[in-house]
């Protein structure tokens, strides 16, 4: 096991409740109550309390287990990185692509206006190569947006195979890091996920992934071996789309009965399925999305009392996820966009649907539907799924959920 886990810093769950009680936020101290979105006031204020810090793989930089997600509109939310900073969320994620610049923009505005907090930020970036043109050059543009002459980690955005990561983006990273700007080098990725950190854990030249990753992926064999093979080859672990939410929204009966059996218990199924992957110690940190101040403090208060979930909670999880596995796209697309006439990216069409269904953000379901080619959009009207529908196994009915988008997000 690799030596850099003895590095955790385990939270001080005392410490931010007694704080978090004292203005108001609802917590108690030890007793059976988190703090639940419904009470929070409008005068929201983030303790200064230690967030649960850990290495980010061999570099053994320690970073905040809740990683501030930049996938919303940063320019009109700076307030956000102030809050953010203040509670100990050191790590920030942003990418060329998140809001056309507007993420980068908005978090280069903050560091602009207060560069003394640029050395406390462990900043990402990404830049996807599917773009095309010139890769130093539009680094040299995010560095430009952020306000920074460097990124201490630099992910290629949204591989789809290992084979991505060519040795020529090897060099560039070599050559980046000689210059000075990025620190640390590797990829994210919603796809073919175990394949990927397979692949990964062969390549000492990758420091770092993001990887959509949750109580639904975590018991599966291929991945849990993934995780193990690039966690034991040092590679530092950011889990991404932890909600595990899907492209069907169903209205489940276990559903309810799952939030009902965790309300009692004093937090939401939310704030559980996030504590369910914290207790994978390999992860560094989980990678969230936090548009505002009450679901920031809600997941800051799970991240600070993530020890909480029992083995029958975790049980509970494993169910729900089994129960309605069918209304989840596992991101294997070469099960299913392999077997096509012309291959179509199946599950980032269903990631846009699991924005509209799961989270309610039809601007960032049509966003991303957008990115598509025109040319994948029009083939999703066009082309028959009944193969890979068969190829799929969980089942779901690729064929309609594929037109449902095109009719939602054009
Ligand atoms: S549609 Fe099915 S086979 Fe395709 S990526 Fe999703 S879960 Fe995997």
């Amino acid at each position: 096991m690799s030596s850099h886990r003895d590095k955790s810093i385990e939270p001080n769950r005392r410490d931010f409740f007694k704080k978090a009680a004292a203005i108001g936020l609802g917590a108690t101290v030890g007793g059976s109550s988190v703090w639940r979105p419904h009470q929070a006031s409008a005068q929201i204020t983030i303790p200064k309390e230690p967030m649960p810090r850990r290495p980010f793989g061999r570099s053994g930089i320690m970073v905040s287990t809740l990683s501030l997600g930049g996938m919303f509109d940063i320019l009109n939310n700076r307030l956000m990185l102030a809050k953010a900073l203040d509670w100990g969320i050191n790590y920030w994620d942003t990418a060329e692509g998140y809001g056309r610049g507007r993420s980068e923009e908005g978090i280069g505005r903050w560091f602009a206006r207060n560069p003394h907090t640029r050395k406390q930020v462990f900043l990402v970036t990404k830049l996807s190569t599917r773009r095309g043109g010139d890769f130093t050059g539009r680094l040299e543009k995010s560095l430009k947006r952020l306000h920074t002459d460097y990124v201490d980690l630099f992910f290629v955005h949204g591989i789809r195979g290992i084979s991505a990561m060519e040795s020529s983006l090897k060099s560039w990273a070599q050559a980046m890091k000689k210059a000075g700007k990025i620190k640390l080098f590797g990829f994210s990725t919603h796809s073919n996920m175990d394949k990927c950190l397979e692949g990964a854990a062969q390549l000492p030249w990758i420091d770092g992934i993001m990887f959509t990753y949750n109580y639904r992926l975590m018991h599966e064999p291929r991945m849990k071996e993934a995780v193990e093979a690039s966690y034991r080859a040092g590679i530092g672990l950011t889990a991404m789309k932890t909600m595990g939410g899907g492209p069907v929204k169903s209205d489940s009966e276990s559903e309810i009965e799952m939030a009902g059996r965790f309300m009692q218990k004093g937090f939401s199924d939310n704030q559980a399925k996030l504590m369910a992957v914290w207790q994978d110690k390999r992860i560094a940190s989980i990678c969230s999305q936090m548009p505002n101040l009450t679901i920031m403090a809600t997941n800051g208060a799970a991240a600070v009392e993530q020890t909480r979930l029992s083995k029958s909670d975790r049980v509970l999880l494993a169910q729900y996820a089994e129960e309605t596995s069918g209304d989840y796209c596992a991101g294997c697309d070469r099960l299913c966009s392999e077997v096509l006439a012309k291959r179509v990216p199946i599950s980032d069409v269903m990631r846009c649907l699991m924005y509209f269904h799961s989270h309610q953000d039809l601007g960032l379901a049509r966003s991303t539907f957008e990115a598509l080619s025109t040319q994948t959009r029009e083939l999703l009207t066009q082309l028959d799924f009944s193969e890979a529908e068969r190829s799929c196994p969980r089942k779901l009915p690729i064929g309609r959920l594929m037109r449902e988008a095109t009719t939602l997000f054009v």
